[in-house]
């Protein structure tokens, strides 16, 4: 008979923190006087995981009272031509939050287009003046991701202060405002990246470690403390069937019949089956970060509304 390790690690739901989420805005929305808040979100081109990702946002928009304005631009939108769009939706008064969905098409001078958002409306968190703030500690406008990881460890009552945290990944939309987040609540920051000497070293000190690397299933045991509570941010397409075998333990069949179905099954940065064995708590994929990304760009959308409204 074989043996089969009992998995240990809890599973840290991102859907009830999510739903409760999305409930307190909801409440908030309708009790809100005048206009009901409302969020533009810009898609350009046609790459298949943006569309899905901004249908989400709107879906959870219409779940929480919150008005939507989509705008859909052909992939040959040139800059100047989405300069534009972004300069109307600034003006226009019924809009509180403006949402471009990344990555843009490669024409697209990115950077631009981010400052080019009103602050004021910058829903994601992503122009400088947003990002200034957060770095010197008073935060407006915090990027959906790295908000939700707080509000997942909060409400999972995991402790952050004093902790030793690690970040593995430095981009501006995860890496390093998570890490800022974290030092706020006066945490023990490292932040790793590609060049980071001797990486499990490193991020085996950590009590809280969040993977934000784009590469499936790469926190494996050695990487991880044991007891520690593991954040896995990334969204990793696995296509084969023996790859996701190997990655998902217990959960194994039913990924390796999403494989035969859909052609793929997501994994995150992290080994699931490992990091089962070793950390205290992990966030699953799907099911975990990401939809508490959409949820806290409901509340952006709804504390942008406040504000503008001198709430
Ligand atoms: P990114 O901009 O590509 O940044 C990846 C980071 O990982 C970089 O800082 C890179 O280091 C680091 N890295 C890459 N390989 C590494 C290695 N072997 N060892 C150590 N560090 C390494 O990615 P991102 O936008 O932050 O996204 C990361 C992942 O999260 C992706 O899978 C993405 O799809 C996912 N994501 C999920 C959500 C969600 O809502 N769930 C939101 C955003 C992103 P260098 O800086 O040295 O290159």
């Amino acid at each position: 008979m074989v043996s089969v390790e009992k998995a240990r690690a809890e599973v840290l739901d991102g859907r009830s923190v999510a739903e409760q989420i999305k409930q307190e805005v909801a409440r908030e929305v309708r009790q809100l006087p005048g206009a009901k808040p409302c969020l533009a979100a810009v898609l350009v081109g046609d790459d298949a995981a943006s569309a899905v990702y901004v249908r989400n946002k709107i879906k959870a928009c219409a779940e929480v009272g919150i008005e939507s304005d989509q705008r859909l631009l052909p992939a040959a939108t040139t800059t100047e031509e989405l300069l534009t769009l972004i300069s109307e939706l600034n003006q226009r008064d019924n809009v509180d939050g403006i949402l471009v969905q990344l990555p843009l098409p490669g024409q697209i001078e990115e950077a631009l287009i981010i400052e080019a958002v009103d602050p004021r409306k910058d829903v994601d968190g992503f122009h400088p003046t947003n990002v200034g703030l957060l770095a010197i500690g008073r935060p407006r406008f915090v990027p959906c991701t790295p908000a939700g990881i707080i509000e997942l460890l909060d409400r999972n009552k995991i402790e952050i202060a004093g902790a030793n945290a690690c970040v593995v990944g430095r981009s501006q939309i995860v890496g390093r405002p998570v890490a800022n987040l974290l030092l706020q609540r006066h945490a023990t920051v490292t932040i790793c990246h590609s060049r980071t000497r001797d990486l499990p070293s490193v991020t085996r000190q950590a009590d809280i470690l969040v993977a934000a690397i784009g590469r499936p299933a790469f926190i494996g045991r050695d990487y991880i403390k044991p007891g520690a509570t593991v954040i896995d941010v990334g969204v990793n397409k696995v296509t084969d069937a023996d790859e996701a075998r190997a990655m998902f333990g217990a959960e194994a069949d039913k990924r390796q019949q999403t494989i035969r179905d859909r052609g793929y099954t997501l994994v995150g940065d992290v080994h699931p089956a490992e990091a089962d064995q070793i950390a205290g708590g992990r966030t699953p994929v799907p099911g975990g970060v990401g939809l508490l990304t959409v949820a806290m760009l409901m509340r952006n959308t709804l504390q942008a509304a406040k504000w503008r409204r001198g709430l």
